[in-house]
């Protein structure tokens, strides 16, 4: 079993509130992690260690900085397959997609220590006996508050726009995958001096004395209702709220397009993770003209993907997942899939279709943390644009459509931080997009997020008078 140690101005330790948490795992309920939970004077104690080293730390170059990324990224891809092992157990994702999404923030660590030394303010154009320049400077200490369901690849993109560009950072990883946070730390850490990474451990109480703490940014990736207690601790604080929260992403199907291979990106779009990402499809909006052979192909697809995907994350996930599918049902969804508790251990649920859904009913309108495609038949594509905008979230959209002037309406139109055609996933690197409405705020990847993580300071230099 693991131990999910604290780690506060370089030295490790086991948290002293005298709570402890256990891990189990989803796919058969077996112990895996034990984790003491930090106390509060131990989440103090770790962001004045975080405070105490900021100076040296934003004195430190941005090359070294980079050079301190690069190292860790190497150590993690070393790593990966043992951190894939702890990654499966905590959450359920199978080892080798564990595996893919620790690539991908390795990955992303090496992006942040080749864009932080090139990350450049402005000279300006002043008086000819000045020198006028615009720099980004760190802001100082930056929480961390990261979830479980991309637990590495979410924690890195944070901690290496973070670090490269001169700040400090207390961590405080989902209580639901201490491990895999506690490993991350232990590959990062030795190539940072003591004080510039910490790690504090617990769930929900323990994030929000965090967010309450002298910090200068809380960067929070998660649910919304967590992202808004953190907005609401910030507004007392003065730090910055940098927040990257849920989703109900739509999917049109329009008029004309291949029902089997829209079937296809509807089942990628839902099932993949078993529907535990951010940008999963939870809604889908299909136009009369292919809804029968569309929702067809898609319960072919679901019984497919039934044998392909991990649990949920726990027990207590996949009660409310099936509480929004039965509310759905009872109020006159039909399930042509799924929508059923399967016997035996674990924290298992199918990949369910849901047919005749309404706009009110919850699996359209909040976030389904799990393997459920919603659908609902539209006449028009007008009235797929205009269901598909009525929603409190504002992450990201897909349409399948062959139709170029229904494409452009669409990224131009749906409330969403991204909008995709035709393609559920994918994305050039070096993208980044605001998420709109409780979604959250501000750029939480891409370059852009090195502005976030900095800021930036006018300064105008004179000579002193001659003769001094
Ligand atoms: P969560 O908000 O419950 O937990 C995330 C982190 O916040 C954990 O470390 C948790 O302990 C902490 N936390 C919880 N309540 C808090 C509070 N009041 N104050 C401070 N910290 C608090 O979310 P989760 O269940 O771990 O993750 C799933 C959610 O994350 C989903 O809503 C998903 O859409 C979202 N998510 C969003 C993105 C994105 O990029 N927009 C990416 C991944 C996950």
């Amino acid at each position: 079993m693991y131990e999910a140690a604290q780690f506060i101005d370089g030295r490790w330790s086991a948290g002293t509130s005298g709570r402890v948490l256990t891990v189990t795992d989803p796919r058969d309920d077996t112990p895996v992690t034990r984790m003491p939970v930090s106390g509060a004077d131990e989440v103090a104690a770790a962001v004045r260690a975080a405070r105490g080293a900021a100076p040296a730390w934003a004195r430190t170059s941005p090359s070294a900085r980079a050079g301190a990324l690069h190292a860790a990224a190497t150590a993690i891809e070393a790593a990966a397959g043992e951190l894939a092992g702890i990654m499966a157990a905590e959450m359920g994702k199978p080892v080798a997609d564990a595996q893919d999404s620790i690539m991908a923030g390795v990955g992303t660590l090496r992006q942040y220590a080749e864009l932080g030394p090139t990350h450049r303010g402005r000279t300006l154009a002043g008086d000819d006996a000045a020198i006028d320049l615009m720099a980004f400077r760190p802001r100082g200490v930056v929480a961390v508050i990261t979830p479980w369901n991309d637990p590495v690849a979410v924690a890195c993109g944070l901690l290496g726009a973070a670090l490269v560009t001169g700040n400090t950072v207390v961590h405080k990883p989902s209580e639901r995958t201490p491990a895999t946070g506690w490993r991350l730390a232990g590959l990062v850490a030795p190539h940072v001096p003591p004080g510039v990474l910490n790690v504090v451990h617990g769930d929900g109480p323990v994030g929000a004395a965090l967010a309450a703490s002298p910090v200068d940014v809380v960067a929070h990736v998660g649910s919304t209702p967590a992202g808004r207690s953190i907005a609401a601790a910030c507004a007392g604080t003065g730090a910055k709220a940098l927040l990257e929260n849920g989703g109900s992403d739509p999917l049109i199907v329009d008029a004309g397009v291949d029902p089997q291979w829209a079937a296809g990106q509807a089942a990628l779009g839902a099932f993949a993770n078993s529907g535990q990402i951010c940008v999963a499809v939870e809604r889908i909006y299909v136009h009369r003209d292919v809804a029968e052979a569309f929702t067809d192909a898609l319960t072919a697809e679901a019984a497919a993907w039934g044998e392909r995907i991990g649990p949920l994350v726990d027990r207590r996930l996949r009660d409310t997942v099936h509480a929004q599918v039965s509310a759905a049902v009872r109020a006159g969804a039909t399930a042509l899939h799924g929508g059923q508790i399967p016997a035996g251990a674990g924290a298992w649920y199918p990949p369910t279709v849901l047919t005749g859904c309404a706009d009110d009913m919850a699996v359209m309108r909040e976030e389904t943390f799990g393997p459920v495609a919603a659908t609902a038949v539209v006449e028009s594509f007008e009235e797929a644009l205009t269901r598909a905008s009525d929603s409190p979230y504002g992450l990201a959209a897909t349409v399948l459509t062959a139709s170029m002037s229904h494409a452009q309406r669409a990224w131009r139109e749906l409330p969403a931080g991204t909008v995709k055609i035709n393609a559920v996933f994918g994305g050039a690197p070096g993208g980044s997009a605001h998420p709109r409405r409780a979604s959250g705020q501000g750029f939480g990847y891409g370059p852009e997020l090195l502005d976030e993580m900095t800021a930036v300071t006018a300064a105008h230099l004179e000579a002193p008078p001659t003769g001094w």
